[in-house]
């Protein structure tokens, strides 16, 4: 099994030459700092409203090479949350948010047609299964809301025929892409709409709407900030979000299993874990599985076990076989992870800086595929100076704080140690320790609110 940093998608993407490092100062009416899909959707997003505007981009590493290009590809809505947003933002503003999320669902799958890019953008419903006891009864009010359809064992398993799953819902609004090529192809139709973009250009300082790298600056009117779990290293999101990582395993091409598993309609899956399981087919016949399980960093720091956890990846290869015996002697090829940017609330957020000359989205929490196109609307809409739809969203404001370092890292360290624990022992049919429970049940007694 081959760890690789960067995943299996961007290599089979191709990724394209690095574009040129910043090396003169130059002038801009917006500066996106980031090239993930939230900084590249919010370039689109403004080109589509002005196809004139100077916009130059600049991205530490290469565009699409962070989580972007990495993630399990799912895309998704905030449907199976609804009941949590209309807690916490009323009926209206959490009906308003999930139609603008499920609009983001289909529109990305529109813009591949439109632009001619083939990111493997293939309509199915998300799957949210029973895989442990205890998950059948996480999303009893979910199950009755729109869009969502309550499953038994039977009609699961018709889907994807695993001896785990006792039930689930279906989650109509959802897709399935191959996120590296989503990522290269907005990067290419971006510099063919004439956006400035820059790799290798990591922003150190950010005075107004003035970005600094190693070796220039841009100056521009307005800022957007996106640059998923880095975003703790500046000052004003510091307290936020917390990052922690994911990891994904995948197969050599099975098809003969999938094939007898009955999962040939493409449907991504998830389990109901806190510390979920997530898994899609390829149409290479590959199966994909990843679990939300890894450590927390200390800070905004990424890098090394945020990157590639051994650990971690050794128990998602034990969990896919336990998922599907019919894996066991068959290859896994390659294992990867990446940072996730995790808020308090496990929803998204669009927050001015203080300042007022520039704008950040980030706390996606492992859910941002779908997710950032919408926030990539609300990014562009705010530079341009818009105050209503998009730019009222009940996303769009100051974000919750979480404690501050090292409280944050010792607390969420433990409480993700307990919740492993817990969803150990429930896999396995033994009762969770009290202290795990206890520990587990933290986040819901602090009032945050694990969205799902
Ligand atoms: C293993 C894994 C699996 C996942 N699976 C899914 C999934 O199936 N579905 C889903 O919806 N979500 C998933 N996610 C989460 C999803 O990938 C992210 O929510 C999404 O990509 C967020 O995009 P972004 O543009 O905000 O951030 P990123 O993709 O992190 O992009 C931020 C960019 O900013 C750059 N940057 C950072 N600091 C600077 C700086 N100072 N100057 C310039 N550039 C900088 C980085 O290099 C990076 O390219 C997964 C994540 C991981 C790690």
């Amino acid at each position: 099994m081959q760890h690789d940093a960067h995943g299996w998608w961007i290599a089979e993407a191709g990724a394209p030459a690095p574009l040129p490092a910043l090396r003169t100062d130059v002038d801009a009416d917006v500066v996106v700092i980031g090239g993930g899909f939230t900084g590249m959707w919010s370039a689109w997003h403004l080109l589509e409203a002005d196809p004139d505007l100077r916009i130059v981009l600049l991205e530490g590493d290469r565009c699409g090479f962070g989580p972007s290009g990495r993630n399990g590809g799912f895309v998704q809505a905030m449907t199976l949350s609804r009941p949590t947003l209309h807690e916490l933002f009323g009926a209206r503003g959490g009906d308003d948010l999930v139609a603008a999320a499920e609009a983001s669902v289909g529109a990305i799958g529109a813009w591949c047609e439109a632009e001619g890019v083939d990111a493997w953008y293939h309509a199915a419903p998300h799957l949210i299964v029973h895989a442990a006891p205890g998950q059948d009864t996480k999303f009893v009010r979910a199950a009755e809301g729109e869009g969502v359809v309550a499953l038994d064992a039977a009609q699961v398993r018709a889907r994807c025929d695993s001896p785990l799953f006792t039930g689930g819902l279906e989650v109509k609004a959802g897709a399935t892409v191959q996120p590296a090529r989503l990522g290269f192809g907005l990067r290419a139709r971006l510099l063919d709409r004439g956006v400035r973009i820059h790799e290798h250009s990591r922003v150190r300082s950010l005075d107004g709407a003035v970005a600094a790298t190693d070796t220039a600056r841009v100056r521009a009117r307005t800022a957007i900030v996106a640059v998923g779990p880095a975003s703790g290293a500046l000052r004003s999101l510091r307290n936020r979000l917390t990052v922690s990582s994911s990891h994904i395993v995948l197969t050599e091409p099975v098809p003969d299993v999938v094939e007898a598993l009955g999962w040939t309609g493409g449907e991504a899956i998830s389990d109901g874990r806190t510390l979920l399981h997530y898994l899609r087919t390829t149409p290479d016949g590959r199966i994909l599985f990843g679990w939300a399980g890894g450590r927390m960093a200390i800070g905004a720091r990424t890098g090394g076990r945020m990157e590639v956890d051994p650990e971690v990846i050794a128990r998602a290869k034990a969990d896919l076989v336990r998922f599907f015996p019919a894996l066991a002697g068959r290859r896994v090829e390659r294992a990867w992870g990446g940072p996730i940017d995790v808020s308090p609330t496990h929803l998204p957020f669009v927050m001015p800086l203080p300042d007022g000359r520039a704008h950040a989205a980030f706390g996606f929490t492992g859910n941002g595929v779908g997710p950032s196109h919408l926030a990539g609307r609300a990014l562009a809409a705010l530079a341009l100076g818009q105050t209503e739809g998009v730019a009222a969203l009940p996303i769009v404001g100051p974000a919750p704080k979480v404690p501050p370092e090292p409280f944050r890292v010792m607390g969420a360290a433990a409480i993700r140690r307990a919740l492993v624990a817990k969803e150990a022992a429930e896999q396995d049919g033994r009762t969770p320790s009290p202290v795990a429970r206890a520990l587990a049940g933290v986040p819901a007694r602090m009032g945050m609110h694990i969205v799902r």
